[in-house]
C-alpha cells in the first residue's frame, strides 16, 4: 500500500455496491463475475480492445486543490460588456438554499406532479414574473437562452403565417438585436427557408413577404426607442412583432406587451443568476393568449387533484415533441428549470419595490457615469437609455481606452467607432471611480468624479412604465431572510429528489451528482466571467474545455468535439446540421432524408425536421431491435437522397443490438451519415463507443451520463463529438473564435453553451479516472440486471439481449394487468412507497423503464424491488376480487397525509395499507405527496399559467 494514496478514493463514493454486495448481487443474477456479466451483455464484436485514454483518478481533495490552480488562470475583471449578460447579486439565501442545495438541483423534470408541487409553484412564480414584467398574459417555464428563444418565436410566427400565406418568408431583424441572437436566427432560418434580413429599424420595409419582425428593447447599443408606430403598422399588415428585452429594464420602461408586441423573449440571468462564462441561465418567452397552444417548451398550469384541491402540473403536454414527433415545431426538452426557479425567487425576495429600486439604482448609476464622461469631453450617443452608454470615439481613442481599461482590470464592449458601457446592480462608487479614471487618463485630465445629482430618468415620458407589476402575494410576502429561507424549504419539502431515494428513470440516468463536482460552479473565478471577455482572461476555462473535449472524444472514439449545445436535443440539432453542411459541401444539397426508428425519442424526429430533413420512419421487430430488412428497403428506396440515420445505442429498449455495425455500414453504403443519440452512453463508456459501432457523430447528455444534475428540468449540456469528416462543420460563434473552419452558425447564444456546469463533468472524469469511468458503466449494467433478476417471475421484462441480459436499463411490461390497473396507477402508487416512478410509457406504452445507475447500493435497490413486489401483490388482490376493483390502493394512489389523518376515511382498506404498506417506511423513508392524483384534463380545459389569487399564499 502506497502511503501517499488516499484511502477514500472517489470511485467508492460514486459507485453504490461494495465488494461484498457485488458478490451477493452476482449470485442473484447468476453470473460468475462482473466481467462475465459484461461479456454476456455487450456483444464481443463491438467491445473496445484498449482502455480509454483518460487520466488517473484524483481524490476529491486532490481534485479541488488542482482546480484551484486552474481557477487562478481565470482573471475576474470588472466587466461592463452587457449584450444580455450582466453582473448580478445572487441573494445568499437563494444561493445557499437553491443553487447549492441538492434538495433542489437533483430533482427530475416534474412529470410526476404529485411529488413536484414545490418546483411547480416556483416555476409558476417565474411565469407570473415574466408575464408581469413583459405585459403579456402567457409565459413558459424557461427556454435555453435568449437567442434560442428569439429563434423559437421566429419559427412560431412563421408557422402561424404559413397557414394564411405561402409567400411570406421574410423575418426582418433590427441590426440592434444582439449579434449572438442574430447568429442563431440565421442557423435556425436556413433549413426552414426563412429569409432573415438584418437592417436598421428605420429602413424596415413591411411588405407582403414579411411574416415577422424582431426588435431589441432597449436596443443592442443601449438606446431606448419608441416602436409603437412601427408595431401598429406591422399589425395592420398582419406581421407579428417579437421583442427581445430585459426584465430589469422593464421595471422602468413601458413593457412591450402594453405597446402591442406579440411575443417578448430574453434572458432572466440578471435576476440573481451568475454569468458563469455563458450559462446556465433561464431564457423566457411570453406571448398573447391566442398563441398559448403554440408556445414552445413547457408551461406550468393550475389544475385540481381528485379531492378538488388546487394542484399544479405541466400543462398541454400533448404538444410536446414526445407526442408530436415530426409534427413538432420545436425540439425543446431539457430547459433551464433550476435557473428559472432562482430568478423567480429573486423577484419574490425583492418584491416590486425592490426590483424597481434595483432598476432605478442601475439607471441612476448610468446617468452619473454619463454626466462624468460628458464633463470629460466625451460624447454620449444615446439620447434615451436605461443602463448602457454609447461613447463615440475615433479608432485611436478607442484603442487608448481599451488599453487603459485592460490595465485597470476593466472590460468594456468595443463596437466600431465606440466604447459601450453597461452597468448593473453590482456597481459600487469605487467601480464608477475606476471607470471615470480610465476615461480621464486617456484625455490626460485630472480625475474629479462627481457621484451625486441624478436628474430625471433618461427615458421618454411615453415609455416610462406606469403599470404595476409583481402584485401577487407571493412577491410581497417573503422579504426577510427567515421568511424566504422557510418558503424555499417549504417548497423543497414537497418535492422528491435524489436526497430522498433513487430516481430510476430509464433513459434519463439520474446518477450521483457529487458535491465536489458541484461546489466549484459557485467559485467566483468560474461564476463571474462574462462569455464575451477576451479569451486570454479565461485561461482556466479554456484549459478545462480542451481537456474535457479530449475526454469526451476518448469516450466516444471520435476526433473533435463542440461544447456549444445546451441540451441533448440541441446536440441532435447541431449534429444533424453538421451532416447537412457536409452533404452541401460535397454538392449533395438534395440529400435530406433522415431514417429514424419508430422507437426513437421524440426529440429525434423533431430535431430532424428543424434541420430541414424529411423523416422516414423505420420499423422495429418484436425484440425491440431495428427491423434490418425494413431499414435496407428504405435505405435503398431513398438512397439518392439519404442524409442520415438517427439511432440510439443501446436502443431505447435497453438492448445492445448485435447487428449495429451492419446497420451503420448499410447507411454508409448509401452515402448517408449515422447520428447516434448518446442518451444511453451510460451503458457504453469504456466498453464500446459510437465510433466503434460505426457512427459518425453523437451528442452526450452531460446531465445524464456525466453527472450534471437535472435541476428539475434543466440545466443540461449536450456537446457533440464527430469524426474527421464532420469536424470542419462544428458550430462557430459570432463574437468568439470557436468551431470548424467551415463551421455552421451558432446553435447557442454563448460560445461554449452553459460553460460553468462543464466543470461538473470535468470533475466527474478527473475524480473517477480511467478505471472509475469504465467501472461506472459496468456497475450500471450490474444494477439493472440485479433488479431484473429480483423482479423476474413477478413481472415480465421486455426486450433483453441475445443472452438474456439487459443493458443499463430494463422495461417492465404492465399491460398484462391492463384489466385491473394502468401503468400510471403503478407510477402513482410508488409515491406511497417513497419512490419516484421510472420512465412511464416510453418507449412502449403501458410499460415502465427502470434505470438504477451505478450510484445506488444494494440496499436501495432492494427497497425499490420490495416496493415493486408488494405492488405486484396488491395487483393480485384486485385481480382475485379481494380488493375493490374501482377503489383500491392503486387506483387511489398517491395518498396524502391530509387524507390519511382525516376523521373521515372513505376506503375499504386500512390507512396503514395506504400509507405504510412496508416496514421500511416506518424507518424514516416515508415521503408524503402533497396532493392526490391530479386531473390533467381539467387544467388543460381551463388553462391558467400565472399565480391564481389564492389564500394558500397567505402567511
Ligand atoms: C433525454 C433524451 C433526449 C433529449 O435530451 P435533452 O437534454 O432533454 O434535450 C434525447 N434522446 C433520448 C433517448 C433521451 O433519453
Amino acid at each position: 500500500m502506497n502511503t501517499m494514496t488516499f484511502h477514500d478514493q472517489f470511485i467508492h463514493r460514486h459507485i453504490g455496491p461494495n465488494a461484498a454486495e457485488l458478490q451477493e448481487m452476482l449470485a442473484v443474477i447468476g453470473a460468475s463475475s462482473l466481467e462475465k456479466l459484461i461479456e454476456e451483455t455487450v456483444p464481443a464484436a463491438i467491445r473496445l480492445k484498449a482502455e480509454l485514454e483518460l487520466p488517473q483518478a484524483l481524490s476529491e481533495f486532490e481534485y479541488l486543490r488542482e482546480l484551484e490552480t486552474i481557477a487562478a488562470k481565470n482573471q475576474v475583471f470588472r466587466t461592463y460588456i452587457g449584450l444580455g449578460y450582466y453582473g448580478t447579486i445572487t441573494p445568499s439565501v437563494i444561493s445557499r438554499n437553491i443553487f447549492q442545495n441538492p434538495g433542489w438541483y437533483t430533482q427530475y423534470t416534474p412529470y410526476q406532479a404529485e411529488i413536484a408541487q414545490g418546483r411547480l409553484e416556483a416555476l409558476l412564480n417565474f411565469q407570473t414574473m415574466v408575464s408581469d414584467m413583459t405585459g403579456l398574459p402567457i409565459a413558459n417555464a424557461s427556454l435555453l437562452d435568449e437567442g434560442t428563444a428569439a429563434a423559437e418565436a421566429m419559427a412560431m410566427f412563421h408557422g402561424v403565417k404559413s397557414k394564411k400565406s405561402k409567400t411570406a418568408h421574410t423575418f426582418l431583424v433590427s441590426d440592434q438585436v444582439f449579434p449572438q441572437t442574430i447568429d442563431l436566427l440565421i442557423t435556425r432560418a436556413q433549413p426552414l427557408d426563412i429569409k432573415v434580413v438584418v437592417k436598421p429599424v428605420a429602413d424596415f420595409v413591411l411588405d407582403e413577404n414579411c411574416f415577422g419582425i424582431l426588435l431589441q428593447y432597449p436596443a443592442g447599443n443601449g438606446a431606448v426607442e419608441d416602436y409603437r408606430a412601427l408595431t401598429e403598422e406591422a399589425h395592420a399588415k398582419e406581421i407579428a412583432v417579437t421583442v427581445c428585452s430585459d426584465l430589469l429594464a422593464l421595471a422602468l420602461l413601458t413593457p412591450p406587451g402594453e405597446w402591442g408586441a406579440d411575443a417578448v423573449v430574453g434572458n432572466s440571468q440578471r435576476f440573481g443568476v451568475p454569468m458563469g462564462y455563458g450559462g446556465p441561465h433561464a431564457a423566457f418567452f411570453a406571448t398573447k393568449d391566442e398563441y398559448k397552444r403554440l408556445i414552445p417548451g413547457r408551461i406550468i398550469g393550475v389544475s385540481v387533484d381528485n379531492h378538488g384541491k388546487r394542484a399544479l402540473r405541466m400543462a398541454l403536454q400533448t404538444r410536446e415533441q414526445h407526442i408530436r414527433r415530426e409534427k413538432a415545431t420545436s425540439n425543446i426538452c431539457t430547459a433551464q428549470a433550476l435557473l428559472a426557479i432562482m430568478a423567480g425567487m429573486y423577484a419574490a425576495y425583492h418584491g416590486p419595490q425592490g426590483i424597481k429600486a434595483i432598476a432605478q439604482r442601475v439607471h441612476g448609476t448610468t446617468q452619473i457615469l454619463a454626466k462624468n464622461l460628458q464633463a470629460l469631453g466625451y460624447s454620449q450617443k444615446n439620447q434615451h437609455y436605461f443602463d448602457t452608454l454609447l461613447i463615440e470615439t475615433d479608432a485611436k481613442t478607442q484603442q487608448a481606452i481599451q488599453t487603459a481599461a485592460l490595465a485597470a482590470g476593466i472590460n468594456f464592449h468595443y463596437p466600431a467607432g465606440a466604447v459601450q458601457i453597461t452597468l448593473d446592480e453590482t456597481v459600487l462608487a469605487s467601480d464608477l471611480n475606476a471607470i471615470i479614471e480610465v476615461f480621464a487618463k486617456v484625455k490626460n485630465q485630472p480625475v474629479q468624479p462627481s457621484l451625486t445629482g441624478v436628474a430625471a430618468p433618461q427615458i421618454p415620458v411615453a415609455l416610462q412604465r406606469e403599470s404595476e407589476f409583481l402584485t401577487h402575494p407571493v412577491f410581497n410576502s417573503y422579504h426577510t431572510e427567515s421568511k424566504m429561507m422557510r418558503y424555499i424549504k417549504r417548497l423543497e419539502n414537497r418535492d422528491l429528489s435524489l436526497t430522498h431515494s433513487m430516481i430510476p428513470l430509464g433513459s434519463c440516468t439520474m446518477k450521483l451528482n457529487a458535491a465536489s463536482e458541484l461546489m466549484p460552479v459557485s467559485w467566483p473565478a468560474f461564476a463571474n466571467l462574462h462569455p464575451f471577455i477576451p479569451t486570454n482572461q479565461a485561461g482556466g476555462y479554456l484549459q478545462i474545455f480542451e481537456e474535457l473535449e479530449a475526454y469526451l472524444c476518448a469516450c466516444t472514439g471520435f476526433d473533435a468535439c463542440s461544447l456549444q449545445p445546451n441540451s441533448g436535443a440541441q446536440g441532435e440539432y447541431a449534429g444533424l446540421l453538421t451532416i447537412r453542411a457536409y452533404h452541401e459541401a460535397n454538392g449533395n444539397t438534395h440529400r435530406n432524408v433522415a431514417l429514424i426508428p419508430s422507437s426513437a425519442h421524440g426529440t429525434n424526429p423533431a430535431s430532424a425536421v428543424m434541420a430541414g430533413m424529411e423523416v422516414v420512419v423505420v420499423s422495429c421487430d418484436e425484440q425491440g431491435n431495428i427491423d434490418v430488412d425494413d431499414l435496407r428497403a428504405k435505405a435503398e428506396k431513398y438512397s439518392a437522397n439519404l442524409s442520415a440515420l438517427m439511432v440510439t445505442y443501446p436502443s431505447t429498449h435497453g438492448v445492445f443490438e448485435t447487428r449495429i455495425k451492419e446497420i451503420c455500414a448499410l447507411i454508409h453504403e448509401h452515402g448517408g451519415k449515422v447520428y447516434m443519440d448518446g442518451a444511453n452512453m451510460n451503458a457504453q463508456v469504456g466498453l464500446t463507443s459510437p465510433a466503434e459501432i460505426g457512427a459518425d457523430v453523437c451528442h452526450l447528455n452531460l446531465h445524464k451520463t456525466f453527472a450534471i444534475p437535472h435541476g428539475g428540468g434543466g440545466p443540461g449540456m449536450g456537446p457533440i463529438c464527430v469524426n474527421n469528416s464532420l469536424k470542419p462543420f462544428l458550430p462557430k460563434h459570432a463574437l468568439v473564435a470557436t468551431g470548424g473552419d467551415k463551421g455552421i452558425h451558432a446553435v447557442s447564444a454563448a460560445p461554449w453553451g452553459s460553460a460553468s456546469i462543464l466543470l461538473i463533468s470535468y470533475g466527474y472524469v478527473r475524480m473517477l479516472g480511467q478505471v472509475g469511468v469504465k467501472a461506472s458503466t459496468e456497475y450500471a449494467i450490474l444494477n439493472a440486471n440485479y433488479i431484473k433478476a429480483r423482479l423476474e417471475g413477478q413481472y415480465e421484462v421486455l426486450y433483453t439481449g441475445e443472452k438474456g441480459r439487459s443493458a443499463h436499463e430494463l422495461i417492465i411490461d404492465l399491460r398484462p394487468f391492463k384489466a385491473v390497473i394502468s401503468a400510471e396507477d403503478v407510477a402513482k402508487r410508488l409515491m406511497d412507497y417513497g419512490f419516484h416512478a421510472p420512465t412511464l410509457s416510453f418507449p412502449v406504452a403501458g410499460t415502465i423503464m427502470i434505470e438504477p445507475t451505478e450510484s445506488e447500493s444494494q440496499d436501495e435497490l432492494d427497497r425499490f424491488c420490495e416496493a415493486m413486489l408488494q405492488i405486484r401483490l396488491e395487483i393480485d388482490g384486485i385481480a382475485t376480487g379481494e380488493a375493490d376493483p374501482k377503489s383500491n390502493v392503486l387506483s387511489n394512489a398517491p395518498h396524502t397525509a391530509d387524507l390519511v389523518t382525516a376523521d373521515e376515511w372513505p376506503y375499504s382498506y386500512s390507512r396503514e395499507k395506504a400509507a405504510y404498506p412496508l416496514p421500511y417506511l416506518r424507518q424514516g423513508f416515508k415521503f408524503w405527496p402533497s396532493v392526490s392524483r391530479i386531473d390533467n384534463a381539467y387544467g388543460d380545459r381551463n388553462l391558467i399559467c400565472t399565480c391564481p389569487p389564492v389564500e394558500a399564499y397567505a402567511e
